[in-house]
């Protein structure tokens, strides 16, 4: 029994947790070496002392009452259960601590062995793990896992009329010169501040990349707003001067945003939707802004599907090169076409060139089927001077990533000489968007080409972002009146007045004036009076295939 008693009492010196032992009431009866070194008590001063001594407020107030209720009921709220509590240390500090406690029936009466264990490294390293994981290292700023983690509460609580937005600084590389790559932060950080003042409380702004922030607009007590209102706040509050350094900086954001709808929504599926809301946003026009649509996904599923389509049909070039005449007002007669696109599908349906050209130029496949149509245009075009006496011109579209390749102006002689072109014959249709994309390389291209003798008309003048001190600056022969204007040139007074204008000050600048869209003869006959050059429309003829256009030219009268 002796040599027991001595073995208990060496195990309780030496052990490395501390061990506190009281009596019934709590007072501490044994409190072993490594108890005084975690608590900075000597062992001799707390003998007999009340064990909340140990603990921080409230604990050490209400400790009493636990330990009666456990006496008297015998249900357990520590004892038996290891826990984590905080304990308290003589200096005063507070530390995190795991603690076990056994109660031991004797004969005087219970007793309580604790066994207490000091986790701060523990928790020290597991904060330090939080801070990696969900939070950018950057800025400090909360990061994507802790946007997911928020999301997903507020879908489990089914929290109503908050809203995602997803933010997109897309000019802040332009101050990576004035800050430095890591000085950047600081204008994140700055966005930040300036947000977080001014948004309801509850909202989270979080770090998603580089250039991106994600928002939950926490909704204002008594206030629904719409998420357009929400919008609006935004737009005016990121316009605001940012104060980084000494500098005030202007940044522009483009955002897209959604409602956080519980019945409707996963996490995934908000963060998916949220983004393709800001894809729509960064293709707007005169709005920084754009509410998720259902149907974006539709598009974006479609646009998926003639990706995938235009890649399959780069092998066999499955278009066809339809022809739309174009009479002058002046003579009467059909002096060329423009040669437009056509695509139909494996499945008999036909695929506009409206839908898959704009596709097709931002996935690199418009140089393909560029060449493809002037080969084509080329080829009609030589067979007519073969076998007819009219001189009918072609005009082809061209993208402007075509016209400013380097290699362009080589192909097109190249064509030019294989097919023993008159070089007149051939225009070329290009939109004043795409001039102005590459000012210099367009314009010094135009004069090769003019210099060739190929002529160059602007198409759908009027609807892009061009500006007429620039057009003068390229040798142009026609400006092509989009047929927007002509559609509503009846009822429309600005249209009217619009037309009148640009045909006024085309012939200024010595254009010939085109106009397109032409369906009906009260048409015909206002642009006639306005003074228009040319006309291109189905009042006179729709697109038709290349076999047909001769018999249509040969049978063709101006009525
Ligand atoms: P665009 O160059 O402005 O061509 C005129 C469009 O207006 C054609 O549409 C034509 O069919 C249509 N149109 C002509 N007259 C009328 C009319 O009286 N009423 C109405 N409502 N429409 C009329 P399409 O063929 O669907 O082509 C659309 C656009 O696709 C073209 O506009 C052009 O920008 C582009 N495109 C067509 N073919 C090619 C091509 O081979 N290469 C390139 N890069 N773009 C092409
Ligand atoms: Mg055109
Ligand atoms: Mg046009």
């Amino acid at each position: 029994m002796r040599n027991a008693v001595l073995q208990l009492e060496a195990i309780f010196a030496t052990a490395i947790d501390a061990m506190v032992v009281t009596d019934a009431v709590g007072n501490i009866q044994m409190f072993n070496t490594a108890a005084e070194q975690m608590f900075g008590y000597l062992s001799q001063e707390v003998m007999g002392m009340n064990v909340s001594l140990l603990m921080p407020m409230p604990d050490s107030l209400h400790h009493h009452l636990y330990m009666e209720r456990y006496i008297e009921t015998r249900q357990p709220r520590i004892p038996r259960q290891g826990r984590e509590v905080i304990a308290k240390r003589r200096s005063g500090e507070n530390f995190p601590a795991d603690i076990t406690i056994t109660d031991v029936e004797q004969d005087e009466g219970i007793i309580f062995i604790a066994v207490i264990r000091d986790i701060s490294a523990r928790k020290t390293k597991e904060q330090h793990i939080i801070q990696l994981a969900f939070f950018d290292q950057e800025t400090g700023l909360p990061n994507a896992y802790y946007l997911y983690d928020k999301l997903a509460y507020l879908l489990k609580e089914q929290k109503s009329n908050y809203h995602l937005i997803s933010l997109y600084l897309g000019d802040l590389t332009d101050y990576v010169n004035i800050f430095g790559v890591h000085g950047v932060k600081d204008v994140i950080v700055a966005v930040n501040n300036l947000l977080i003042d001014k948004l309801p409380l509850q909202s989270l702004i979080v770090r998603c990349g580089l250039r991106h922030l994600k928002i939950i607009y926490a909704p204002v007590r008594d206030e629904l707003l719409s998420t357009e209102q929400i919008a609006e706040h935004l737009q005016t509050l990121i316009s605001q001067p940012l104060h980084v350094a000494s500098y005030h900086i202007f940044l522009t954001a483009t955002f897209g945003l959604l409602k956080i709808d519980s019945q409707q929504y996963t996490v995934e599926k908000l963060l998916d939707h949220v983004d393709i809301a800001l894809h729509f946003a960064k293709h707007n026009i005169g709005s920084c802004y754009q509410v998720f649509k259902t149907e974006f996904t539709e598009n974006l599923h479609r646009r998926a599907l003639i990706v995938q389509k235009l890649h399959n049909a780069m092998n066999e070039m499955p278009f066809q090169l339809y022809l739309q005449p174009q009479i002058s007002l002046a003579t009467q007669h059909i002096i060329g076409v423009e040669a437009l696109i056509r695509w139909q599908d494996t499945d008999g349906l036909w695929i506009s060139p409206a839908e898959f050209i704009p596709i097709a130029e931002t996935i690199g496949l418009i140089k393909d089927i560029t060449l493809w149509t002037l080969k084509k245009a080329c080829a009609i075009v030589k067979e007519w001077q073969k076998n007819t006496h009219h001189q009918y011109s072609c005009a082809v579209n061209i993208s402007a990533q075509v016209l400013c390749t380097p290699a362009f102006l080589h192909e097109i002689t190249m064509l030019i000489v294989e097919n023993e072109l008159d070089p007149h014959v051939l225009e070329l249709e290009i939109t004043e968007t795409a001039l102005m994309l590459s000012i210099d390389t367009a314009i010094s291209t135009i004069t090769e080409l003019s210099a060739l003798g190929i002529s160059i008309s602007i198409d759908d003048f009027g609807t892009g972002l061009s500006s007429l001190a620039y057009l003068k600056l390229f040798e142009i022969n026609r400006l092509k009146i989009d047929q927007s204007f002509i559609t509503h040139i009846l009822t429309d007074v600005h249209d009217k007045k619009m037309v009148t204008a640009i045909i006024k000050l085309a012939h200024e600048l010595g254009y010939q004036v085109v106009c397109e869209g032409v369906e009906n003869k009260v048409q015909l006959a206002l642009v006639q009076q306005l003074g228009c050059d040319e006309v291109q429309g189905y009042y006179f003829a729709k697109p038709m295939p290349s076999t047909d256009f001769l018999a249509f030219a040969e049978n063709f009268t101006f009525e």
